[in-house]
């Protein structure tokens, strides 16, 4: 593992390989042809269903007009640039992380690898995270990392929604999504203070680029939740020892190689916004 060198994925003849400096590691056929998770999938198996995680690799998810507007706030609220999104309205195959597309995504990204960021600046954006378990590459996208002192200090996750009661609300696969980054992070050397999940509601007369300063100053108290302002919402998320976290990655993993067969968590929130309701058998809300 070096920080000097992003990783990189190839395809020699039907095998995947992850290439790292000057290790070539072969990554194990996986569910679904996919070559490397995202981090944020693990918080789904965990706490949301995998059951629907499998169905979105054997059927497709749905795009809405919610989800474009997802993006466009995502991109506005971190001043980042919203082309090449690529999706349109209607049911999409999940590529991402499958065959050349995937290869492509996963090795665009590392032009935003960690170990060729500035940490004098004040902020990163988008920075690319990876750590191996078993052979297999999980790919971390924290949106925002603030630099103290030359160091990468703080995660923050952003959710956005439209739903003002929203934003008091952090669910356990948003936690670990964040803290997900934190743990990439110490992996690959670096010693970050804290996470944060900020939830928006969309359109809100706030820029968290902008506000940065105001992040950074509640960063250090105890976990809980502060009201920036109106429909803000920054959640401070208690970070669990990085062995516990393994043993939870090590659980989604079983999925991914195959051991295990996908575990349903049926529950009216989960199935009343799931695209699979209709034809699910486990499903409690059609
Ligand atoms: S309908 Fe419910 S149980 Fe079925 S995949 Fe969706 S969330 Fe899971």
């Amino acid at each position: 593992m070096r920080l000097d060198k992003a990783p990189r994925i190839e395809l020699v003849n039907g095998s995947a390989i992850l290439r790292w400096g000057d290790e070539a590691i072969v990554i194990p056929k996986l569910r679904h042809g996919v070559l490397f998770l995202m981090s944020g999938y693990i918080g789904s198996q965990l706490w949301g269903c995998e059951y629907r995680l499998s169905l979105d690799y054997l059927r497709g998810r749905v795009v809405n007009e919610k989800v474009i507007s997802g993006l466009l706030e995502h991109s506005r609220q971190l001043g980042v640039r919203e082309e090449g999104f690529g999706l349109e309205i209607g049911w999409n195959p999940v590529v991402i992380n499958r065959g050349e597309e995937g290869v492509y995504f996963f090795n665009e990204k590392m032009r935003n690898w960690i170990g060729y960021a500035d940490f004098t600046k004040p902020f990163i954006q988008e920075a690319s995270l990876v750590m191996v378990r078993n052979n297999v590459p999980i790919l971390g996208l924290p949106d925002l990392i603030i630099n103290v002192d030359g160091e990468p200090t703080y995660v923050i996750e952003l959710k956005t929604t439209d739903n003002p009661r929203n934003v008091r609300v952090v669910r356990g696969r948003e936690s670990f999504q964040a803290e997900s980054y934190y743990h990439m992070l110490t992996y690959l050397g670096f010693k970050p203070k804290g996470v944060a999940i900020i939830k928006v509601v969309r359109g809100a007369g706030f820029r968290i680029i902008d506000n940065l300063d105001i992040i950074t100053r509640h960063m250090d108290e105890p976990e809980g939740a502060v009201v920036l302002t109106k429909n803000v919402v920054l959640h401070r998320v208690r970070v669990k020892p990085f062995d516990e976290f393994m043993r939870d990655v090590d659980y989604a993993l079983e999925y991914w190689l195959g051991l295990r067969n996908p575990r349903p968590n049926p529950s009216p929130g989960l199935c009343s916004t799931c695209d699979h309701r209709r034809s699910c058998p486990f499903a409690v809300v059609r």
